[in-house]
């Protein structure tokens, strides 16, 4: 077949259908599908015809056969009444099957941080790259370990923990849970109102899902941890982002915040420490956006799984202690502090006006109990994590590793032409901004492809966490320091000469 057909046809199909290489790309890899961006744009500027199997996955995303395609069939646009073309059963054996989409539900949620630059880096892998991923904060494969005592205890319990256990939870879990929030001197906590969840991930899913009517609007940071965006869109409402500004240690700019306050705002979203930006919040701030939530009747969902990672002598301080007299969320877990983000266990806190929250609170305990419970051994050791000594002091405070590398990861950026980072106070990352007419950057997925491929070091782009300018991008400094100097002596390279065509 002619290149020239097929890329005609390629582009007749994408302009009918309304979608662009990126589309392409995405709609892909939500099938679990391999296909990068440049794979794309070569067939789009038909350099290259793809081989069957992906002529047969580009015709499906198209909703159009693959004999048409590729040259041979009719065009389903000449041979159908309707001017687009029909998605087209598939066949496999003697079975025709319908097409099942994935629902449109889906459209607007965006979870960059295992996105399409993910797929490619893992089509290179599959090539025989070697990736550096600084794309995640995922500590164990970097060498960071679980504390023994953790692993031996969770060893002990196993056996006792082969059933169900109360939908919320242990009781000798959520028990440990309430004492550490009496610590943090968060008020009015019930044990009726813990719930553990397998990670803060799937409580943030549910919690969303018991509040959100469609069109509801919840204020939620940009940047921001992009799951908090896509569990709001997913549940109908609408994500309104406060900005958090970079010029102020990238503290939430409450004017904006305000402004943002519409008759279909329900809620607020803090995430603090936060990811990405490793700010901490004040308590001036904090009071701040508490009368925010006050003055126009707000509940607040504080995200503070990196409160135990805090650095340089600074103080971390949950926003429900400041507000007992509104509805609080709050949420932690186990992921970051004792490093057994594969163990799945974190926990939802209701706190402060709970006459309000009464309905709400119905609904969390009826997606609560549909999902039976969290997985059980990782609850089991939430008591021995909370209690006693705690091992992750170790890596943060100086001569630490996450210290250590926090600071140099932060010279080194700055020391780059043309790249600057504000320095964290928590967590794992760093959210370092580019000099875009420097490098002449349109596109922050580009440059994420373009560092990946010439350096085959993985970030996650700025758009990705929310973040309207193609300016930003993220960087886990998980990596042991020889690893991160190398990493950071290319992409001062890469950065020498990058100028984004
Ligand atoms: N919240 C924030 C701010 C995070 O950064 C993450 C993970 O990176 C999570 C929640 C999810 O944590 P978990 O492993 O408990 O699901």
């Amino acid at each position: 077949m002619p290149h020239s057909t097929f890329q005609k046809r390629l582009n007749t199909a994408m302009e009918r259908a309304g979608l662009k290489q990126a589309d392409l790309v995405r709609m892909a890899s939500e099938r679990g599908a391999k296909l990068g961006k440049s794979q794309v744009s070569q067939y789009v500027s038909g350099k290259v015809v793809p081989r069957r199997d992906v002529m047969a996955l580009l015709a499906d995303l198209l909703g159009v056969t693959s004999s048409w395609l590729s040259g041979a069939g009719p065009d389903p646009a000449k041979t159908s009444p309707a001017t687009e073309p029909q998605p087209q059963p598939t066949t496999q054996g003697s079975t025709t099957m319908r097409e099942f989409k994935k629902s449109s539900k889906l459209d607007n949620v965006l979870y960059d941080v295992r996105g399409p630059v993910v797929d490619e880096a893992a089509r290179m892998e599959d090539d025989g790259a070697r990736i550096l991923k600084l794309n995640i904060g995922n500590p164990a494969p970097f060498g960071f370990r679980a504390p023994d005592e953790v692993v031996f205890d969770m060893r002990q319990q196993l056996a006792d923990c082969e059933g169900y256990s109360d939908s919320r939870g242990l009781f000798s879990a959520r028990k440990a849970i309430m004492q550490y929030c009496q610590l943090r001197n968060i008020p009015g906590v019930d044990m009726k109102h813990i719930y553990t969840g397998n990670g803060v991930s799937e409580l943030i899913q549910l919690s969303m899902h018991a509040l959100i009517d469609n069109d509801d609007e919840v204020l939620v940071p940009s940047p921001d941890y992009p799951l908090w965006t896509a569990c709001v869109t997913l549940a109908g409402g609408n994500a309104v982002h406060y900005i958090c500004d970079e010029a102020n240690e990238w503290n939430p700019d409450l004017e904006d915040m305000e402004s943002k306050v519409t008759s279909r705002t329900k809620a607020i979203v803090v995430i603090n420490p936060n990811n990405p930006t490793g700010a901490v919040y004040s308590r001036e701030i904090l009071e701040g956006i508490v009368e925010i939530a006050r003055k126009h009747q707000l509940m607040i969902f504080a995200d503070e799984i990196y409160d135990r990672l805090i650095m340089d002598g600074y103080q971390h301080i949950s926003i429900a202690s400041l507000a007992p007299d509104l509805p609080c969320v709050t949420f932690s877990g186990l992921s970051k502090s004792h490093m057994i983000c594969g163990y799945r266990v974190g926990w939802m806190v209701l706190s402060g006006n709970q006459r309000c929250m009464r309905d709400f609170i119905l609904g969390v305990n009826m997606l609560s109990n549909m999902r039976l419970c969290s997985n059980v051994p990782a609850q089991s050791v939430v008591q021995t994590a909370l209690g006693g000594y705690q091992s992750v002091n170790e890596y943060i405070r100086p001569g630490g590793r996450v210290y250590e590398q926090r600071n140099y990861v932060y010279e080194a950026l700055n020391a780059i032409d043309g790249v600057t980072a504000v320095k964290p106070k928590a967590g794992f990352y760093i959210f370092p901004k580019m000099d875009i007419k420097k490098f002449n950057i349109t596109d922050d997925e580009q440059f994420a492809l373009d560092l990946l491929h010439e350096k085959k070091i993985l970030i996650t782009r700025g758009g990705g966490f929310n973040w309207a300018e193609p300016d930003h991008f993220r960087i886990v400094f998980l990596p042991r320091m020889e690893v991160l100097k190398e990493s950071m002596e290319d992409l001062a390279d890469f950065f020498a000469h990058y100028h984004q065509n």
